[in-house]
Order: C-alpha cells, then structure tokens, then sequence
C-alpha cells in the first residue's frame, strides 16, 4: 500500500478528543504513517507536543496563527525557542500574513484598527522567521489576500530559512515565485472539490517532489466527505486525486511528496 504523511493536521482541536485513537487508527489503516500536528498558539502548540510525545506516528509544529495574533503577547521569540528546541517539533508556525477578515470588516473586533491588526500579524511573522533561522527549522505559511507582504517578509530568510505555503490555491504564476525561493507548497482536499480546478490546475503545472499533502483537518474534508469533520485518513482520497492530476502513479507520488516532506522537516526522518 502505498504510504502518504499528512504535513498539516490541527490534532489537538477538541474536535477529535471523542474518537482521538480511532483516527490515529484510521490514519495508519489507511497507509498515512505519519502526521505533523500545527500548533495555533502557545497552549495549541504544547497540546500537539504532547500528542507527538504520546504517539510515534504524530509530529508537532509550534507557533501562532496570524489570524489570532491580537490575544498574543508583543515578543514570543522566547517560547518560540523553548518550544522549537523539542525532539518532536519539526518546523516553526503556522505564522505569516491573513488579510481575509480585517477587523473593520468585524463587529465583535471593536477598538482595533486594520493597521495595528497588520502591524501585529507582522511583527510575529518575523518573529517565527527570526527564531526559525536561529533553530536552523523552516516555516509553515498560512497566507490569505497576503501575498505580496508575506513574500516580502520571507525574502530575506530564504537563504536560510524554506517556508510551505500550505493549503495552496493560487495559480502556477505564484507557485513559481515560491520554488523560486526555495519554499514550497502543500495542497489539501479543496483539489478533490467540483469546483477546484483551479487547484487541480496549479498541481499539474507543480513539479512532482516539490509539493506535499495535507488535509487542514478538522476543515476541508475532502470528496466524498466534503462538508463533514476532516481526518488524516482522507489523504487517500486527496491522493488519488493529485495522482490522476499528475498522471503518475499511486506509488511514484508516495516517494515524491514523502521524499519532499523528508527533506522540509528533516526530524520527521527514523
Ligand atoms: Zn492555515
Ligand atoms: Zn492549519
């Protein structure tokens, strides 16, 4: 059977505290060896160490997601340290740029202005970049209606840090600019979707070894599960998907995006 990862879970979201072993199960059964659970903040990167403590299979990633930096305190380079200095942390984040729902666009987000809410989603990105080149760990991305800033803050890492720019969606265009910086990118199961050709097109055009799988769990359930809680598991069915895009084998994606997962997150490696 052919064996996929699943580089971007959020295993620790209590949506999968009822069932957690059965999905760890499913995972395995369904040849998903290995999962890397993405931290969003301090307390949901220590949960997803503790589940890589736990279980062999499962790997963490500690930092915090821009769209939530208002409750962050202004420096955490420290923890950042102490977390990304664990065994079982594989990468920094997910960190970068959200400029879909501003707080303008918000009425509970009263008293913050889109500038200070930019302002604070940057000065974190750079700090996971800082604390990323220091550990010598890369970076996951999470960017949306961001682009050109997060490009811009990245840049000047790239020659020390790689960033993957996961759940991608955009074109080829922008994908290039990416490799182009020696970052990569991650697609989940919005590929499967009716209306996902655009990222079915984007896969076609992405050189096999230069991208990885992922599901975002709980969100983005793949076809035939779409609209319902996600789970490692499904990688299956993204990857019969990305497979027939690519016009590869089962087996030749399992080397390329396993081989690529490899090499971003080298402590994943046994
Ligand atoms: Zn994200
Ligand atoms: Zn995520």
């Amino acid at each position: 059977m052919p064996i996929f990862y699943d580089t971007h879970a959020h295993l620790d979201y209590p949506d999968f505290a009822a069932d957690f072993e059965q999905v760890v199960e499913r995972a395995q059964a369904a040849g998903i060896q290995k999962m890397i659970s993405i931290g969003t903040d301090l307390d949901s990167s220590r949960r997803a160490i503790q589940l890589a403590e736990k279980y062999p299979c499962i790997y963490a990633v500690a930092g915090w997601h821009p769209s939530d930096v208002m409750r962050a305190p202004d420096d955490i380079r420290d923890a950042l340290r102490e977390l990304g200095r664990h065994p079982r942390v594989v990468a920094l984040g997910e960190t970068g740029l959200d400029y879909h729902r501003l707080p303008s666009q918000q009425p509970e987000s009263a008293g913050i202005d889109d500038q200070t809410y930019k302002r604070k989603q940057a000065a974190l990105f750079r700090q996971h970049l800082e604390v990323a080149a220091e550990l010598k760990l890369n970076c996951v991305i999470h960017q949306r209606d961001a682009l050109e800033d997060t490009l811009a803050q990245l840049q000047p890492f790239a020659d020390c840090v790689r960033g993957v720019f996961h759940c991608f969606a955009d074109d080829a265009a922008t994908m290039k600019r990416i490799l182009a910086m020696n970052s990569l990118v991650s697609f989940t199961g919005i590929a499967t979707f009716k209306n996902g050709q655009n990222v079915r097109d984007t896969i076609a055009a992405t050189p096999l070894g230069q991208f990885m799988l992922e599901t975002d769990c709980p969100y983005l359930a793949p076809v035939p599960y779409r609209g319902k809680r996600c789970e490692p598991a499904y990688v299956k069915e993204l990857s019969e998907v990305v497979a027939q895009t690519k016009n590869c084998s089962l087996e030749e994606l399992s080397t390329a995006t396993c081989a690529a997962a490899e090499t971003f997150f080298p402590k994943i490696k046994s």
